[in-house]
């Protein structure tokens, strides 16, 4: 059995130990398992992640405990470490990572006088705990635990951990003894037991079998925050954290709260009033913008369905396009602009698939047999053809886009085609404009 030095001292960061055993020959395959004849590293177990540090200077992987033997999983030795070998009987000088142990019994004994004050105020008891990197949890076996109850539980526990009792383990051999303590659960076990109280024993605060580590007096938690409550399985899960992580998490939390202030120009007190604000002057925004991007359609659908006949002069072009949605040729190049009696090519910058779908399925009822329509968005490197007889939109597609890396597909009436460039998509329709503006 190895001896455990974290239980008569866990503030001990450092130890000389003695090797009793070696496994393993230092490989990734096969590293080096320690057994040591007392140890500061904790093991993992009851919910609390292992210890880590170094011993004789090569880094602790992993710590395990089976049958009251402590095992040091070791990483390999590096050209820095102090050895290249563990060999029985050798002295090793065993250092702990204190800041993480120190984190292990802050959010532990938080996590316990949290479970005591539920069980205290509400009769609950913890059925599961489960300590993650970013928050814990525990399962409350008392189903609708409400958001007023939990708050007045917080705010108990801190009050607990303000008042700074002490926090003490004795260890029994049998449990009668152990029993005669104001238990909040049953044991487990029937000897070895160790009973972690925080407060006076006559009316604790919390008073448990556990093996865990825990600072000796509850001010060393620091602070406990619950974040959120979530149904599960008849209980109710509660996620929170304790000591450095929640401070850090407040941190945090702080950091976002200012940039979200600044952003709004608010402070705490109204930041919630100006985002509801923000939110219903987007909303009218939305609305404004639905209506104006229909009236553009419409008025882009009518420019195509009214320009056959007319020459393609870039002055005409550019008075005929009064919905100033589609580019006057000043601004694009020719070959995104045609009118003729068998073609019509237009750019819109500012609209999107979605918009072009919509003049296309305008058009596909009314446009005279025999005339293609092209709409481009150089925004999105993309073009909708648009039919009503005469041809297969989807086809001219099929047939031709994948020679410019063009990439889409329709049906008779209407059709799209995406492009990785720009110079593809100008490829494209140069080609459609050859193709299809005469009588074939
Ligand atoms: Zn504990």
């Amino acid at each position: 059995m190895t001896k455990k030095l974290y239980q008569s001292d866990v503030y001990q960061k450092e130890h000389t130990s003695t090797i009793i055993d070696v496994m393993g020959d230092g490989t990734q395959e096969n590293p080096w398992l320690l057994v040591l004849d007392e140890t500061i590293f904790f093991p993992t177990g009851g919910g609390q992640p292992c210890d880590l540090g170094t011993i004789g200077g090569v880094a602790v992987a992993e710590v395990t405990e089976k049958d009251g033997i402590v095992l040091h999983q070791m990483l390999s030795a590096t050209e820095d470490s102090a050895v290249t070998g563990f060999n029985a009987g050798d002295k090793v000088f065993c250092r702990l990572d204190w800041a993480r142990r120190f984190e292990h019994m802050q959010r532990h004994c938080g996590e316990h006088i949290l479970s005591g004050i539920f069980f205290r105020e509400l009769g609950g008891v913890n059925r599961g705990f489960h300590m993650g990197s970013d928050y814990m949890t525990i399962d409350i076996d008392v189903p609708g635990i409400t958001k007023e109850q939990a708050e007045r539980i917080e705010t108990l526990t801190n009050e607990v951990i303000w008042s700074n009792v002490p926090v003490t383990t004795r260890y029994f051999e049998e449990r009668t003894e152990a029993e005669k303590l104001p238990l909040r659960k049953a044991l487990a076990i029937d000897e070895d037991i160790s009973i972690v109280c925080v407060g006076d024993e006559s009316n604790p605060a919390d008073c448990v079998a556990c093996c865990g580590t825990h600072p000796a007096t509850s001010g060393q938690v620091g602070l406990v925050k619950i974040f959120k409550l979530e149904n599960y399985k008849g209980m109710t899960r509660v996620y929170f954290n304790a000591g450095k992580g929640a401070f850090t998490d407040y941190q945090n939390k702080h950091r976002i709260l200012s940039e979200l202030n600044l952003k709004y120009s608010a402070d705490d007190k109204d930041l919630l009033e100006k985002i509801k604000t923000q939110d219903e002057k987007n909303k009218e925004v939305r609305q404004e913008l639905f209506q104006l991007k229909n009236s553009v359609i419409t008025k882009a659908a009518d420019e195509i369905l009214h320009s056959f006949g007319v020459p393609a002069k870039k002055a005409e072009v550019k008075k005929k396009n009064p919905s100033g949605s589609s580019r006057s040729f000043s601004e694009a190049s020719d070959t995104l602009i045609h009118t003729s009696d068998r073609l019509v090519i237009r750019e819109y910058p500012y609209l999107n698939v979605n918009d072009l779908l919509a003049i296309a399925k305008i058009l596909s009822n009314q446009l005279e047999s025999g005339i293609l329509a092209v709409m481009v968005s150089t925004r999105e490197n993309l073009l909708i053809l648009a039919a009503s007889g005469g041809h297969d939109c989807g086809k001219i597609i099929k047939d031709n886009a994948l020679v410019w890396n063009g990439k889409g597909g329709g049906n008779a009436s209407g059709a799209r085609a995406l492009f990785s460039s720009r110079e593809d998509l100008e490829c494209f329709v140069t080609f459609v404009r050859q193709a299809y503006s005469t009588r074939p």
